[in-house]
């Protein structure tokens, strides 16, 4: 019976469902994941590694342990090679074959020495090779260097998808999830919506109260985006002062519903640095309340459109394509 050595707790290591970087989870007590038909080796090993702060599990054989990995994301994987159900190496190589647990490192723990088995553990993809009976101070050495390396990864991976000033997804996230999420409309026939925002008169703020009164500005929309939108949805930074927001699973009646509050909270906000002059946001939402009939380079220029005609017609206000209805509506300031 697979057995849990210590708390487990269920999670996804670089969680694609965050919206900023406010909910990143780096993981504190590394999830390790031990697959080994041995019982004396995680006996041997839940004993020599209690001082390592890691939350070790375990898992009896091959495919127990891939559905494991696939449930959980953990840190870092020992595998052993010779098991029964699913070896060491198909196990391996159905990892590596995985998205979901192709980046989390394999160590691989053998019995056997023979360099083709080193080799080919390496070519499959595994970062390290152990051979048994262990080395016990050198296991722990090299798990402390790979969970360390992984850590490293995690956050460079992070910093590369987050906007620095707003901790919202940057624009190289957005044409990536915006693919993702449109295909996902497509394919289930859902409701979606697409907002884009962008602040109005942003420049006489900059002229007017220097960049960083124009940098809070910015960051304080990206604060109250945060604050309205759900995990699901997808808040990032298009350029500048410029914002986009994915909507999966909201018609474009319940996007301009959260458009308009922050639109309003936006116009009330007196801001520290420059408390006499407000700032008000231009929107333009483009979606579907039933399924797809644009392609995905369509429906980001009807997004568009939609800001320009709002910014035409006068500032502060959202305007709103429904793709189902054709139906176009328009929200003023009070
Ligand atoms: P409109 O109402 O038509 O949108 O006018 P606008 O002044 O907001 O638009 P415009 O595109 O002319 O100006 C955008 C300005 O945003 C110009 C640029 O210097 C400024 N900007 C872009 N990125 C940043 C940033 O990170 N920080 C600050 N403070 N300003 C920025
Ligand atoms: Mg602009
Ligand atoms: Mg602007």
């Amino acid at each position: 019976m697979p057995s849990s050595v210590s708390a487990i707790h269920t999670r996804r290591g670089l969680d694609l469902g965050m919206h900023t970087a406010h909910n990143a989870n780096l993981d504190a007590t590394p999830l390790v994941l031990l697959v080994d038909d041995s019982k004396f080796v995680h006996r041997l090993l839940v004993t020599r590694l209690r001082s390592e702060s890691i939350t070790l599990h375990s898992e009896y054989d091959g495919k127990a342990g891939l559905e494991f990995a696939i449930a959980n994301s953990p840190a870092l994987i020992m595998l052993d090679l010779d098991m029964p159900i699913m070896d060491g190496f198909e196990t391996l190589r159905n990892l590596k074959d995985n998205p979901i647990t192709k980046d989390i490192p394999v160590i691989v723990l053998s019995g056997n020495s023979a360099t083709q088995d080193k080799v080919t553990a390496f070519d499959l993809g595994a970062v390290d090779f152990i051979c048994k009976p262990f080395e016990l101070t050198e296991l722990r050495a090299r798990l402390r260097v790979s969970l360390q390396l992984h850590s490293v990864m995690q956050m460079l991976a992070q910093k590369a998808m987050i906007d620095g000033l707003t901790g919202l997804y940057n624009r190289a996230m957005f044409d990536q999830r915006w693919q993702e999420e449109y295909e996902r409309c497509v394919r289930h026939g859902h409701p979606m919506s697409l907002v884009m925002i962008d602040i109005d008169n942003f420049k006489s703020i900059n002229d007017g109260y220097g960049h960083p009164a124009g940098d809070a500005v910015i960051s304080g929309l990206a604060r109250m985006m945060i604050t309205e939108v759900r995990k699901s949805d997808v808040a990032c930074r298009y350029g500048g002062e410029e914002f986009s927001i994915i909507l999966p699973e909201t018609s474009p009646e319940d996007a301009l519903a959260i458009c308009e509050r922050i639109r309003i909270q936006c116009e009330k906000t007196v801001w520290p640095n420059h408390p006499g002059r407000t700032v008000t946001i231009s929107i333009g939402i483009a979606g579907t309340s039933v399924e797809a009939t644009l392609d995905r380079d369509q429906w980001l220029g009807q997004a568009d459109k939609n800001l320009y005609a709002a910014k035409n017609a006068g500032r502060n206000q959202t305007r709103v394509t429904d793709f189902a209805t054709d139906s176009q509506g328009l929200s003023r300031a009070g």
